[in-house]
C-alpha cells in the first residue's frame, strides 16, 4: 500500500540522499507539467531522478529546440513560485484508464500494475501516475537547471519508439549546482572525443562501423610509442611476447567455455569449407594453446606469455563511445602460468609492481585498487566452492597488503570463477571505470586439462594469472588524452617540435635545423607557410606541440634557435646542438613535463 501522505513529511528530517531524490523526482513532475503546457499533445514516458538531477522522456509532435528548453525552464520557475502542493490520490483501474486515455505509455505501464494499487500525484492542475516520493510543494525543488535534450528509446529498447529526453541538473544549493556545471565544462574540455578530433588523432567512419577506430597518423604515433615502451618493459620483467591470429575455430571457444558464457558479446560465426570460425573476444585460449603445445616442468615456471592482442567484442550500439568503448581493440594482455599458489602470490605481486612502475611513467595518479570478491550466497552467479574462494581472496588480499597498496573490497564484483584485483580509474566525466584486472584462474586450466611435471615427478595443474597493465590501446589513449588534455609528454607527442622561420629567406636554415633533430629521430616539422610568425606560434600552441624553434638572421648566424615552450615559456636562443640534447634527454627519460 503506497503512503498517500508521503509528501507531507518534514523534508529536513530526511537524510540528504532521500531529500535529493525527492526534490529530483518532484522536479520531473514539474518539467512534465511545463511540457504539457508547451505541447498539449505531448505523450509522457517516465521521469526518474538520476545522479545529478532528473530527466523526463516525451513523445512530441516536433523536435525540441534550445529555445524550448529555455521556455520550459522558465515555466518550471513559475511553478516553483506557486508553491503548489504535491498530493497523492488513489484511482480505480477504470478511472485511471479514462484519465490517461490519451497517454499510450501510461496505459502500457498501467496494464503492468498487478497489485491494483494505482496512485497518481497531482500538483497545480497537473497529474501523473506515480508511486510517491515527493517534497511538500513546488517551492521546495532546490537549485535546478534544464541542461540538454537527447534521444532515448522507450524503455531503452531499439524496437520501441524514439522519444525526446530532457535532462535537468538539480542540487540543494546554488553552489553545488554551479560546481556541477563547472565539472561538466571541464569534462567537455577534456573529452577525448573532442581533443581526438581537434588534434586529428583518430576517426570513426560510418562506412567502417561504430566502435571500429581509425587511427590517424598522429594517434598511431602515440599508440606506437606506447606499444614499444610497454613491450620492452614487459620483456625486461621476464615476459615472452607472442603474436597470434585474431581468428579461431568456434570449437576452441566452446572448449574454453566462452561460447556458453560470452556468445552475446561475440561477432557472428563465419563459415567456410564446412568449418566455423569466430573473431576472438579474448586472447586466453590462444595463449593456452601455446602453453599446451609443449610439455612443461616446474623448473621453467612461471611462464609469462604476453601479447598486444587484437580482440573483437560486439558491444551494444548504445554503449559504443569514442575510443573508451569500442568493438575492436588491442589489449596489453598476458597470461602467467604458475606452479602452485606461492608462485601465484609472487607473480601477482610482480604485476602490481609493474603497474605502479608503468602508471608512474605515464603520470597517472587518480586510480584505486579494488579487491573484487565473490558472493557465497549467490550460487547462480558464482562457482559454488567456498574453500577455493576463501583461499583466492585471502591470497590477493595478502599480496595487496604486502606491496603496501591501498585498496577497497567489493562483494559480488568477481569473475564467475574467481576473485580479482581491479584497477579503477575516473574518466573526465567523473565516471568510475575498470581499466584492467588481475585474475587468478583455476577454472580454465581445468577446462583445458593443463598440466606440468611437478618437483616430485608427478603431474600437476598450473594456475593461470590473467592480467593487463595498460589496458587496451584504445582505452589507454582515451584516458591519456583526458589526463593530459592533449598536452602529451614529449616522448608521446606526434610532433615534438616545429621550426618557425621568421621570413621566407630563413626557410633553408629552418630545414637545416629540422634535419639535425630528425637525425636523432625527433619528430619535427618546418612551418614554411606564408603566415606571420605569431600566427605560426599560435597554431603550434593549438596543436599542443611542446617546442617551437623560431629562427631568423641572428639564429642562423649562431647555429641557434629561439626556443618557446608549449604553455608560454620562453627559453631564449640556444645552440642547436644543445636543443637536440635537451629534447633527446627529455624523450629518453620519458619526462612528464617539458
Ligand atoms: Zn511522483
Ligand atoms: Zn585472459
Amino acid at each position: 500500500m503506497p503512503d498517500l501522505r508521503d509528501s507531507h513529511r518534514n523534508l529536513v528530517d530526511l537524510p540528504k540522499d532521500e531529500r535529493l531524490a525527492r526534490r529530483r523526482h518532484s522536479a520531473a513532475h514539474v518539467l512534465a507539467e511545463a511540457m504539457v503546457e508547451l505541447m498539449p499533445e505531448a505523450e509522457l514516458g517516465i521521469g526518474p531522478p538520476i545522479e545529478s538531477g532528473f530527466y523526463y522522456d516525451f513523445r512530441l509532435p516536433r523536435a525540441l529546440t534550445n529555445d524550448d528548453l529555455k521556455w520550459l525552464d522558465e515555466r518550471m520557475r513559475r511553478s516553483v513560485k506557486g508553491r503548489h502542493r504535491f498530493e497523492m490520490s488513489e484511482l480505480t483501474r477504470a478511472e485511471a484508464e479514462a484519465r490517461y486515455a490519451k497517454q499510450p505509455f501510461k496505459l502500457e505501464m498501467l496494464a503492468e500494475i498487478e497489485d491494483g494499487n494505482i496512485t497518481q500525484c497531482t500538483h497545480a492542475a497537473f497529474s501523473d501516475l506515480c508511486r510517491g516520493g515527493h517534497v511538500g510543494h513546488t517551492g521546495e525543488l532546490g537549485a535546478f537547471k534544464l541542461m540538454s535534450i537527447a534521444g532515448a528509446y522507450w524503455r531503452g529498447s531499439e524496437k520501441n519508439p524514439m522519444l525526446q529526453r530532457v535532462y535537468g541538473a538539480l542540487f540543494e544549493s546554488k553552489d553545488e549546482l554551479a560546481a556541477h556545471e563547472q565539472q561538466l565544462e571541464d569534462a567537455r574540455r577534456r573529452d577525448h572525443r573532442k581533443i581526438g578530433r581537434d588534434l586529428k588523432l583518430f576517426d570513426l567512419v560510418d562506412d567502417v562501423g561504430p566502435g571500429h577506430v581509425m587511427w590517424l597518423p598522429a594517434g598511431a604515433t602515440i599508440r606506437r610509442e606506447l606499444e614499444r615502451w610497454i613491450e620492452d618493459l614487459e620483456i625486461d620483467h621476464g615476459y615472452q611476447h607472442v603474436i597470434t591470429p585474431v581468428v579461431a575455430k568456434r570449437e576452441l571457444y566452446v572448449r574454453s567455455g566462452h561460447w556458453d558464457h560470452y556468445q552475446e558479446a561475440m561477432y557472428p560465426v563465419m563459415e567456410r569449407d564446412g568449418e566455423e570460425y569466430v573473431l576472438r573476444p579474448m586472447n586466453c585460449p590462444h595463449h593456452i594453446l601455446i602453453y599446451e603445445s609443449e610439455q612443461h616442468s616446474y623448473r621453467e615456471m612461471p611462464l609469462r606469455i604476453a601479447e598486444l592482442g587484437n580482440m573483437h567484442r560486439w558491444e551494444k550500439s548504445g554503449q559504443v563511445s569514442g575510443m573508451s568503448r569500442v568493438r575492436i581493440m588491442t589489449l596489453n594482455d598476458a597470461h602467467i602460468f604458475c606452479a602452485g599458489t606461492d608462485q601465484v602470490a609472487q607473480e601477482v605481486e610482480g604485476v602490481l609492481r609493474l603497474m605502479e612502475e608503468a602508471y608512474g611513467v605515464l603520470g597517472l595518479k587518480d586510480y584505486t585498487y579494488r579487491l573484487s570478491l565473490g558472493d557465497r550466497d549467490d550460487k547462480e552467479k558464482y562457482v559454488d566452492n567456498p574453500p577455493m574462494w576463501e583461499a583466492g581472496e585471502a591470497l590477493l588480499r595478502k599480496v595487496l597488503q604486502d606491496v603496501g597498496l591501498d585498496f577497497l573490497e567489493a562483494t559480488g564484483e568477481a569473475a564467475f570463477y574467481g576473485p580479482k584485483i581491479d584497477v579503477q580509474f575516473k574518466t573526465a566525466s567523473g565516471k568510475e571505470e575498470t581499466l584492467v584486472t588481475v585474475q587468478v584462474d583455476f577454472h580454465l586450466p581445468a577446462q583445458f586439462k593443463l598440466e606440468y611435471i611437478a618437483e616430485d615427478g608427478g603431474r600437476a595443474q598450473p594456475i593461470i594469472v590473467h592480467r593487463g597493465v595498460i589496458s587496451t590501446m584504445e582505452r589507454m589513449v582515451a584516458l591519456l588524452i583526458e589526463e593530459y588534455e592533449g598536452n602529451f609528454p614529449l616522448w608521446l607527442c606526434p610532433t615534438q617540435a616545429v621550426v618557425i622561420p621568421i621570413a621566407d629567406r630563413h626557410i633553408p636554415y629552418a630545414q637545416e635545423v629540422a634535419a639535425k633533430l630528425k637525425g636523432h629521430r625527433l619528430r619535427v616539422e618546418v612551418d614554411a607557410r606564408g603566415e606571420r610568425m605569431n600566427a605560426k606560434i599560435r597554431d603550434a600552441q593549438l596543436r599542443k606541440v611542446p617546442y617551437m624553434l623560431v629562427v631568423g638572421d641572428r639564429e642562423a648566424e649562431n647555429q641557434a634557435a629561439a626556443v618557446r615552450v608549449r604553455g608560454g615559456g620562453d627559453l631564449g636562443a640556444l645552440p642547436v646542438a644543445e636543443i637536440v640534447e635537451k629534447l633527446r634527454s627529455e624523450r629518453d627519460q620519458r619526462l612528464l613535463v617539458p
